[in-house]
């Protein structure tokens, strides 16, 4: 089968993805089904992993953790999906099920977590395996393209808008706009929060006013109001310290990304004191999933994309790389 690999970790203008038919389609296993990609989503997540900010799990891993196909085979013991389902794969692909987190219902925490597109081949190919128990039935009322960046973008943004715990018909600021945030807004705005966007990128800006923002400025432009809760989605650490200063009292600050640069210092008495909270978002748990895919239908999201050809995965991330997207990338296949 024809599948994308990280060959050299590395910037994308040195050509780290390399497009191979030398992989036999996997056999599922006990408790794995065999997905046929449909689409799968282009996630920042890809773009760290391909240019090396995230270390390598195994040589020549295939990206992808927002895989929307068809289920053609069943390995032994499978009891939720069978052949011929529509699933979703997303990046948590396996808990240990038994550590202390995953007990108290914090399995994004597990220490032996395993990732789809990072631990396991993911949907930068023709057909991958998935765990039955961690892939995800899919709302309806959405297209393939359109479903895909759901099962990242849409689930990893929810959690971080849950973890930024904006108070009812409270302000919050969202910093950087793509994939994750224009979804993250639109259930903000749907559960009465008033948010503003702080971006640079042009199409960005313009996308958060259609979808309603109360305003939108520049990533270090000032607040209008004070902000009740913030999340940052760019990769960028410089914006912390300006996420902090535009928070109100008690405010929280959520950082959506796995991956940020540097931190610059902070000021205990401009960043952190009067009770405002810096928090981090690792992963999700499969509640987080069911949770937003449930909400994603029943609020009728809008989800932007910019569709890619199977054989432009590597002009995607290098678009994604230069704040060349609209929205979120989307590969469909041939
Ligand atoms: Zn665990
Ligand atoms: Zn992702």
């Amino acid at each position: 089968m024809r599948a994308w690999v990280v060959a050299r970790p590395g910037p994308m203008s040195s050509g780290p993805l390399e497009l191979t038919d030398e992989r036999p389609v996997p056999e599922p296993g006990p408790g794995e089904l065999l997905v046929k990609v449909v689409t799968c989503g282009v996630c920042r997540t890809d773009l760290h992993l391909t240019e090396g900010d995230l270390p390598p799990r195994h040589p020549r891993m295939t990206p992808g953790h927002e895989v929307v196909g068809r289920v053609v085979a069943t390995g032994p013991g499978t009891t939720r999906f069978r052949e011929g389902d529509r699933v979703g794969a997303a990046w948590l692909a396996g808990t240990d099920g038994t550590c202390r987190f995953c007990r108290r219902g914090d399995e994004n925490l597990c220490p032996g977590s395993v990732y789809t597109g990072w631990d396991r081949h993911g949907g930068y190919a023709e057909y991958l395996t998935v765990a039955d128990a961690f892939a995800h039935p899919l709302p309806a009322g959405f297209s393939d393209g359109e479903l895909a960046p759901l099962l990242c973008a849409g689930i990893i943004g929810y959690r971080a808008l849950v973890r930024a715990e904006v108070p009812p018909g409270g302000t919050l600021g969202i910093w950087g706009f793509g994939g994750s945030a224009h979804l993250a807004a639109q259930v903000a705005m749907a559960q009465g929060a008033q948010v503003h966007v702080f971006t640079r990128a042009p199409a960005a800006r313009d996308l958060a006013r259609d979808l309603g923002a109360a305003s939108v400025q520049d990533s270090f432009d000032p607040t209008p109001v004070p902000l009740d809760s913030a999340i940052l989605f760019a990769p960028v650490g410089t914006i912390v310290p300006a996420a902090l200063a535009a928070l109100d009292r008690g405010g929280t600050l959520a950082i959506a990304g796995i991956y940020l640069t540097a931190i610059p210092s902070l000021d205990y008495e401009r960043h952190l004191f009067q009770e405002r909270n810096l928090r981090s978002v690792t992963s999700n748990t499969r509640g987080d999933a069911q949770e937003f895919l449930t909400l994603a239908e029943r609020l009728h999201l809008k989800v932007t994309t910019t569709p890619y050809r199977f054989g432009q995965a590597d002009q995607a991330l290098t678009d994604l790389a230069g704040d060349r997207v609209n929205g979120a990338a989307v590969l469909h296949m041939e």
